[in-house]
């Protein structure tokens, strides 16, 4: 049982019931008992952030929040009550959900609304961990270690937010709960089913999740963005659908409303748009229960007035909630193309929200969507990857290049190295690709060596580091662009020739990078070191520090198994390659920068994960800067950070000081 006892709670009780709950019912009944004494006239709103997934979770975490709070914050809800927006997609997948999704986030935030959002991703893995980012993109590595789909990065970017595992639901993840449930024997004597005990978990799950801060205040959120992923009709999602139409009884008229993002093709030589399968796609999603409240067309151009009245007499929405998402100059433009279409102000009304006539945007334009057009400098980024063909593969770091650029005034342009064509074997099989992939090398302005797994492309890797290091071109090594740091200085600087990584090369005779778990070294599964760590700052006086601005720590992400050898750092240093950042252990190596270079830096954690466009990355801004020859210049303004004797505590210092600091000076 919870540690909930009647002293603590008596008058939440009381209303409802009048009797203490049984233990095996009491999430739901609890949860029941305290949403209706919230509307029997309490003052405060009781939620537990950990309740359904755990049925007898000992350590409940309540939230309390007032009453009408976020009203009087400002934030104008008008009832204590949770309201949802749901998002879904037709016709084709790949349309943009996320984005829209993530746009509709943007406007109530700017409505005033404290704002979370839940993706639904319908398939059987429990979470995206496990899948190749060939097939579906980045794998977005979350503060609690969550892999999560790539859209939540969008969430998290948009937002700026920091969202947990539990903000993404899958089949997997629901089917495991309810299995584990049943194999405990909590559903004894019961058929369990999909219909009731999955679409139960399914909106128990969206409605605990809903009510857990992600905006590092207390309280609970007024708005939530349910994405959910796929295309309606496939199979996959029919439990969802049924889940959430029932949702929408759960929660109640007024406080649930969806919004279906859908495709209006051109054909033809005449430039028709088409309707019919947003017609079909709507019908499917009627008859499934849920109606579109507002339809969000996506096509290249402006949808035409005609087609509009036509969509909405077919769909059953009113001409004003047929939306126009056309194709525009970037994503931050979506937002405010709703925005100039009323979207926020619909969403309000239908959900009771307040705070639609005092939007304020004006932030987000000038400083994102107008920002990112109007940058003419150039600066050229040779991203040295894998996975080149698919850019989604790499998505945050290109996120964060590009807020590193609009914070230093340089236009990006991203030339795309597969590793393994700077390799001499290609010399031979392909000279056109290799030579292409050394052109590109050598006029960039600065060179990225992101995350990867796997000995493929490595030794191309290594050629590019190597060539950054004695070309001095800006650097910057992530997590496995680390590693390639590392044994590319073993080799070439130590004479370690056979230097390698025990990931790809176990019998190396200079095993510079190696395994080592954070937990069991007998057990190989689940070593991931996963999530937010600590770096502790070994010296103020390196680049790092002076970008973050921090004199003792930073906290970034992680996604890695393997690390710098901790037995071979002193030759290392004697050498020149400064550890700057290491674990709160001193064992582990986080950031390593080379001496006598203008900017030689690599990171063992990911730092595009936390990157936002008004908050750059410091190190993605570090290697901008330094790629258009204005870093000295930026750091020589800035008072080195001070080291303090007494280390009383570790401060954190936000990603975004840097750019808060200097702003101004960045207009150059
Ligand atoms: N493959 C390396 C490791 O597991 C690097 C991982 C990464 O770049 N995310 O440590």
């Amino acid at each position: 049982m919870s540690n909930l006892n009647d002293d603590q709670m008596p008058d939440i009780w009381s209303p409802v019931s009048h009797t203490r709950i049984p233990d095996e019912a009491w999430e739901y009944h609890i949860r029941k008992a305290l949403n209706d004494a919230a509307y029997n006239g309490l003052d405060y709103v009781p939620y537990c952030s950990t309740m359904p997934v755990q049925q007898h979770d000992d350590n409940p975490k309540w939230i309390w929040k007032k009453k009408g709070a976020a009203a009087e914050s400002g934030g104008a809800a008008q009832s204590g009550a949770m309201k949802y927006v749901l998002v879904t997609g037709g016709v084709v997948s790949g349309l943009g959900k996320g984005v829209t999704a993530s746009s509709i986030g943007v406007l109530l935030k700017a409505c005033g609304h404290r704002v979370t959002s839940i993706k639904i991703d319908p398939y059987l893995n429990v979470d995206a961990g496990t899948m190749s980012p060939f097939e579906h993109g980045e794998v977005f590595v979350l503060d609690d270690g969550g892999e999560a789909d790539l859209d939540l990065g969008n969430y998290e970017r948009f937002l700026d937010i920091s969202l947990s595992k539990d903000n993404n639901l899958t089949t997997g993840k629901v089917y495991q709960a309810v299995i584990e449930r049943e194999r405990r024997g909590d559903y004894l004597g019961k058929t369990v089913q999909v219909v009731p005990h999955i679409t139960d978990a399914i909106q128990d799950w969206v409605e605990r999740v809903a009510h857990t801060p992600v905006d590092g205040r207390d309280g609970v959120p007024d708005v939530c963005v349910i994405e959910l992923g796929g295309t309606v009709g496939d199979i996959e999602s029919m439990p969802f659908i049924e889940a959430l139409r029932q949702f929408q009884f759960r929660v109640g008229q007024g406080n649930f409303c969806t919004v279906h993002v859908s495709l209006v093709p051109v054909i033809g030589v005449v430039g028709e748009q088409k309707t019919k399968p947003t017609q079909h796609s709507v019908a499917t999603l009627r008859s499934l229960g849920l109606n579109p409240a507002l339809l969000a067309c996506r096509s290249s151009e402006p949808l035409q007035d005609s087609v509009r009245e036509k969509l909405a007499s077919f769909c059953h929405v009113p001409a004003a909630q047929v939306l126009t998402m056309h194709d525009v100059s970037n994503i931050w433009r979506v937002p405010l193309m709703m925005q100039a279409q009323g979207a926020h102000d619909t969403i309000c009304r239908l959900l009771g929200l307040g705070g639609a006539a005092k939007i304020d945007t004006s932030m987000w334009k000038q400083r994102i969507a107008d920002k990112w057009d109007q940058l003419t400098q150039l600066v050229t980024i040779a991203m040295v990857g894998k996975y080149t063909d698919l850019s989604d593969a790499y998505l945050s770091v290109t996120k964060a290049l590009q807020h590193a650029c609009m914070a230093a005034n340089r236009k990006l342009k991203i030339d795309w190295v597969e590793a393994s064509n700077l390799e001499e074997a290609t010399k031979t099989e392909d000279e056109a690709a290799y030579n292409d992939a050394w052109m590109k090398l050598r006029s960039a302005d600065g060179v990225l060596v992101p995350g990867g797994f796997g000995g493929r492309g490595v030794e191309g890797k290594i050629l590019a580091a190597e060539y950054a290091r004695t070309n001095d071109t800006p650097y910057l090594g992530i997590c496995l662009g680390m590693q390639i740091a590392v044994i590319e200085f073993a080799r070439n600087v130590l004479g370690w020739k056979e230097a390698n990584s025990t990931e790809w090369d176990q019998a190396t005779p200079h095993p510079v990078v190696v395994f080592m778990p954070e937990g069991s070294t007998t057990h190989f599964g689940g070593t991931m070191r996963l999530g937010a760590r600590k770096t502790v700052l070994q010296t103020v006086d390196c680049i790092s520090a002076k970008l973050y601005q921090s004199e003792q720590y930073v906290d970034e992400r992680h996604r890695h198994r393997y690390e710098v050898n901790p037995e071979l750092i002193g030759a290392f240093e004697a050498a020149g390659l400064r550890f700057v950042g290491k674990d709160d252990t001193g064992t582990r190596m986080e950031i390593v920068e080379l001496a006598n270079h203008p900017f030689f830096v690599a990171a063992q954690f990911h730092p595009e994960f936390k990157s936002r466009p008004m908050k750059p990355s410091p190190l993605f801004l570090g290697l901008i800067l330094a790629a258009s020859g204005k870093l000295d210049h930026f750091l020589s303004g800035r008072a080195t950070p001070v080291a303090s004797p007494a280390k009383t505590g570790l401060r954190p210092v936000e990603n975004g000081t840097i750019a808060a600091l200097t702003a101004a000076k960045l207009q150059l």
